[in-house]
């Protein structure tokens, strides 16, 4: 790895590697505050739609982990972002919590379920089946469809929880059609982070909690990786992937020195 730049900007995965089930994981705090004292670049990410930067902002805030709204990147902001670029001042139907329909409406976009150019899928609490129909119909009258992340299931303390992954297999079983997935493992969820804070990805680097996300899609962004074990991957499972991190940590608390 001689000839890694200096790494001059951090982004990092939220569930698994700075808190896990509600609570922060040792050296998450003077890692965020080591990352605030030195001015450099960074952003929390992650790929749930549903809350907003601000409700983030809170919530970790709850947990004594104080990052400014602005630091944090979400599915949601970045979906915003690819359909502005790819279709600014569309519009769109959006299945999808505040977080979501919030940063649609950043964006320019009109929230509408008459003829819209796109049918977008978040993560909701809520998920209603006049929606589901919704969309169906939309998309089989031409509606493109996008999906803020594929995440099949998502965590809570009593077991799984469906999530939009799960929800737009529905949608595509029904349609025929495939949605068009935003968040990670796609690394324009990455790329559009860096550029959404001014970033080179060669001197950046991505910290994640599973090989099969965080770091094929950091990898595949072009930035140094580096895989905590406080989450999904197991040390174990490290080799069976043909891709490998830039370097395995124990945990974030080891990651504090190198900002
Ligand atoms: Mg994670």
């Amino acid at each position: 790895m001689a000839d890694r730049k200096p790494i001059e900007t951090w982004l990092t995965d939220m569930d698994g590697v700075l808190i896990h089930e509600g609570v922060p994981i040792p050296g998450a705090d003077a890692f965020i505050q080591r990352l605030r004292e030195s001015g450099k670049p960074f952003l929390v990410l992650t790929n749930n739609s549903i809350y907003t930067q601000r409700d983030l902002h809170a919530r970790l805030a709850r947990m004594g982990l104080d990052v400014p709204a602005e630091h944090i990147w979400t599915s949601a902001l970045a979906t915003a972002k690819f359909l502005d670029d790819q279709r600014p001042g569309g519009t769109a139907y959006v299945i999808g919590e505040a977080g979501l329909t919030t940063a649609m409406h950043d964006v320019g976009y009109v929230l509408t379920d008459t003829a819209p150019d796109f049918v977008v899928l978040g993560e909701t609490r809520t998920y209603s089946f006049e929606a589901m129909t919704k969309a169906v119909r939309l998309i089989n009258d031409g509606a493109r469809f996008i999906a803020t992340n594929p995440d099949e299931t998502g965590p809570s303390a009593e077991g799984a929880l469906p999530a939009t992954g799960a929800v737009a297999a529905l949608i595509t079983k029904a349609t025929g059609v495939e949605p068009y997935f935003v968040g990670k493992p796609n690394p324009l969820m990455m790329r559009a982070g860096l550029n959404a804070i001014g970033a080179h990805s060669e001197h950046s680097a991505m910290i994640g909690d599973r090989m099969d996300t965080d770091i094929v899609s950091g990898m595949e962004a072009g930035m140094s990786t580096f895989l905590v074990l406080t989450g999904l991957t197991q040390a174990s499972e490290v080799e069976r992937f043909p891709y490998r991190p830039t370097q395995v940590v124990d945990s974030i608390a080891d990651l504090v020195e190198l900002i």
